[in-house]
């Protein structure tokens, strides 16, 4: 039907289809002039019938792989940090084997890695698609029984197995662009999972959508699932080599049609206090205790600000996240936050003054700090890489929806994954009060994760030539 139309009408359509963003408005209008348009209008037409004809996969495979319990163990020294994690690796397997995909396998570490061959004859860089199989050591994952909920109208969730543990539309506002869909959550006891395991459904939906389909176009795909990603080791064993990817995507955003491209920056500090022991009865002007210096230190944090309970949007924060001791000694753990780097340097600078004001009290006493990075803004480097977010943005606008790019206050597998060489952004999966038994994620929202990734598969082939 292409022939028949003149370009002038396909450019025009294909503008329609998908409004091009500066930079790669120019980069992909270029290519496509150059190349034979109409042939990729008629490709783009072609995906978007062939998903309209399909029937996703995604929702049956969410409701089995939440039943299988993958919480993580932050407190485990084993990789994965529990050895039940690989009971979805192993399932994860068996049905990409299923789909046609023989080159699946799991190992030691419990990572899934799968590789789909490109299916176009010119060079189009490899891309990965990544989620992480456990579910988070906050909330049990045990025994999870998931409800679906069809053509939600706005009312309470109630749900069954606690009542009351509500899901209410005032607590959650983005319920209010689900009106008419299909919310699946938990029971009332458990959280959901679909952090991440939504991610993990649409991939694999994404996989079988090529494998019965193999008229559409996609250049080469690395899949990987992940363990640990909760506990901060999701990329501890990762082999990058073997996914052999130019750019990366995690599937483990919330809101539908958000990608985000910047995550926090994070180190953790250590502080050690020395105190002075002395028997209690003879202690007079010579003890110096240092459960009390620690709690000098914390009771002179910060409040109002750089607290996690009072800080949002881009404020970071310095929150202690455990505290140990006795008389002679005593050590504090503290996390650091800020999308800006060189923040987390003044955060352990002023952890230290606020250390050296307290000891004025306690002059026989001292203090040693540690300062470790744990993981930086992916922005850092993805600010680098227009090519992997614009292409996302237009696969999304492509499945119909309103793109935005966001920032996470937290870190991913992609914050981690974009910093040993493979940018890696995080598209959203639809999962929503995560790490919570009110945790929910909508059908349709998995659906169009799904669309995204086929879509955004397809642009490499149009623009993506290195
Ligand atoms: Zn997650």
């Amino acid at each position: 039907m292409a022939n028949n139309i003149s370009n002038a009408k396909i450019i025009r359509n294909f503008e329609r289809l998908s409004t091009f963003t500066n930079p790669l408005k120019i980069n992909l209008i270029n290519t496509i002039f150059s190349k034979d348009i109409s042939k990729i209008f008629e490709f783009m037409t072609h995906l978007r019938q062939l998903i309209s004809k399909y029937s996703f996969s995604s929702k049956d495979r969410f409701l089995t792989y939440v039943k299988i319990d993958t919480q993580s163990d932050p407190k485990s020294t084993s990789s994965p940090s529990t050895e039940k994690q690989k009971d979805l690796a192993v399932l994860l397997v068996k049905e990409l084997h299923e789909v046609g995909i023989s080159n699946a396998h799991t190992n030691e570490y419990g990572y899934v890695y799968a590789h789909l061959e490109s299916n176009v004859s010119k060079d189009v860089p490899a891309i990965c698609f990544c989620a992480h199989m456990d579910t988070s050591p906050d909330c049990s994952g045990f025994g999870v029984k998931p409800i679906i909920h069809p053509n939600y109208q706005g009312e309470d969730i109630i749900l069954p197995d606690d009542p009351t543990v509500i899901i209410r539309l005032n607590e959650h506002p983005d319920l209010q662009e689900q009106i008419g869909k299909d919310i699946i959550t938990a029971s009332g006891t458990t959280l959901l999972g679909a952090d991440n395991k939504a991610g993990v459904a649409e991939i694999m939906d994404a996989v079988a959508f090529w494998q019965k389909n193999s008229s559409v176009q996609h250049g080469p795909i690395s899949i990987v699932f992940t363990p640990d990603e909760e506990v901060g080791r999701g990329t501890d064993h990762i082999d990058i080599q073997k996914i052999n990817a130019v750019y990366g995507y995690t599937l483990d955003g919330e809101k539908r049609g958000h990608l985000e491209n910047e995550t926090f920056s994070a180190d953790g500090f250590t502080i050690k206090i020395k105190g002075i022991s002395q028997h209690p009865g003879f202690a007079k002007g010579r003890m110096e205790s240092a459960i009390k210096i620690a709690a000098d230190i914390i009771s002179k944090l910060p409040k109002e600000y750089l607290s996690p309970e009072t800080t949002e949007k881009m404020e970071g924060f310095i929150h202690p996240v455990d505290i140990q001791g006795h008389v002679e000694e005593a050590q504090i753990d503290f996390i650091l936050r800020d999308f800006d780097t060189l923040k987390l340097i003044e955060y352990g600078n002023l952890l230290k003054e606020i250390t050296f004001d307290v000891l004025k009290n306690y002059p026989n006493s001292s203090a040693d700090f540690v300062q470790t990075e744990q993981y930086r803004n992916m922005n850092e480097i993805l600010k680098d890489h227009p090519l992997c977010i614009s292409l996302a943005m237009e696969a999304m606008k492509l499945a119909g929806l309103s793109p935005e790019t966001t920032s996470i206050r937290g870190g991913t597998d992609g914050s981690r994954l974009t910093f040993m060489g493979l940018p890696c952004p995080n598209i959203f999966a639809g999962e929503h009060a995560f790490h919570s038994k009110e945790e929910w994620v909508s059908v349709q929202d998995m659906q169009k994760a799904t669309e995204t990734i086929l879509y955004l598969a397809e642009l490499y082939t149009v623009g993506g030539n290195r």
